[in-house]
């Protein structure tokens, strides 16, 4: 119970014609966010504004984690949590510490969300973004934050390590940029939603990219919609990688998932004949 609480119904009334559907909700986390009454005000201009309620709180709720945002950093969507269940599902199989590469990390949501499900991780990620860095550091802890493109900046010793990789890269084609809800339009950098043409030019360079960093057996899971999902599990098989796509109604979230075969020897079908005794 805060000391403004009297000030709810208040702020409900303002937010609400301020066009914020889920007005009650935002007033309460803007009350138990607010340490002054003086910033609790500050905070709810920048909201009636328009400003993305996640950049006026500072944090946003990822699979039940409060992770850090700053403006300009793309917010982490609640449909990607769909791609996080996907991921944990396929590390928990893997024998030892997994290592995980999180790529167009934005504030690093998704390592941070699938380190926390795991007993151990070893946790890589990069974007291009130096803000995103900036706020994927206060994030991750523990795990590995370079600023670069893609693979561009990982260390040469991950080559062929990589048990999963996930990346929710830009994939919204750049003519459908402007029917993107007004907070993304206006406040999220165009950098991290802008996927090109078709939306899958960032898509085809993380899908091309992930043989020769994925370990033999390792998964790649890409966030993409219902619409492109076809053409980007085409791309992943092209890439060599056995392919399939996994879908949530609930969450209306689509991943294409991408695994790397076993080593020759190593999986039952492509075993060689025992050597003549
Ligand atoms: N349409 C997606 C969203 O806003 C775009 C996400 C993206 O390009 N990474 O959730």
């Amino acid at each position: 119970m805060s000391v403004f609480s009297s000030s709810v119904p208040i702020l409900v009334t303002r937010l609400r014609a301020a066009g914020c559907v889920f007005a009650e909700d935002e007033a309460q986390l803007l009350v138990s966010t607010a340490a002054t009454p003086d910033e609790l005000a500050a905070m709810v201009e920048r909201r009636v504004a328009g400003e993305p309620l996640e950049y006026v709180l500072g944090w946003a709720e990822f699979c039940g984690l409060r992770v850090a945002v700053a403006p300009g950093v793309f917010v982490p969507r609640p449909r990607t949590e769909f791609l996080i269940q996907e991921a944990v599902a396929l590390a928990r199989r893997v024998a030892g510490t997994p290592v995980v590469l999180d790529l167009c990390c934005g504030t690093g949501a998704m390592g941070a969300a699938l380190a926390a499900e795991l007993e151990r991780a070893e946790l890589h990620a990069t974007d291009l973004d130096p803000a995103a860095v900036r706020c994927a550091r206060r994030n991750l802890g523990a795990g590995h934050v370079y600023e670069g493109d893609l693979y561009e900046p990982l260390p040469a010793s991950l080559r062929g390590r990589v048990d999963i990789v996930i990346a929710s890269p830009p994939y919204v084609p750049s003519e459908s940029v402007a029917l993107l809800p007004a907070e993304a339009r206006l406040h999220e950098p165009l950098v991290a939603l802008d996927g090109g043409g078709d939306g899958l030019d960032v898509v085809r360079r993380v899908i091309a990219g992930a043989p020769q960093w994925l370990a033999p057996g390792g998964h790649l899971l890409v966030e993409t919609s219902e619409r492109q999902a076809a053409a980007t599990a085409e791309t992943v098989a092209r890439a060599g990688l056995a392919a399939r796509v996994a879908s949530s109604a609930e969450l209306d979230a689509t991943a294409v998932i991408g695994t790397r075969p076993q080593r020759r020897g190593f999986s039952g079908a492509a075993a060689p004949a025992a050597p003549p005794a």
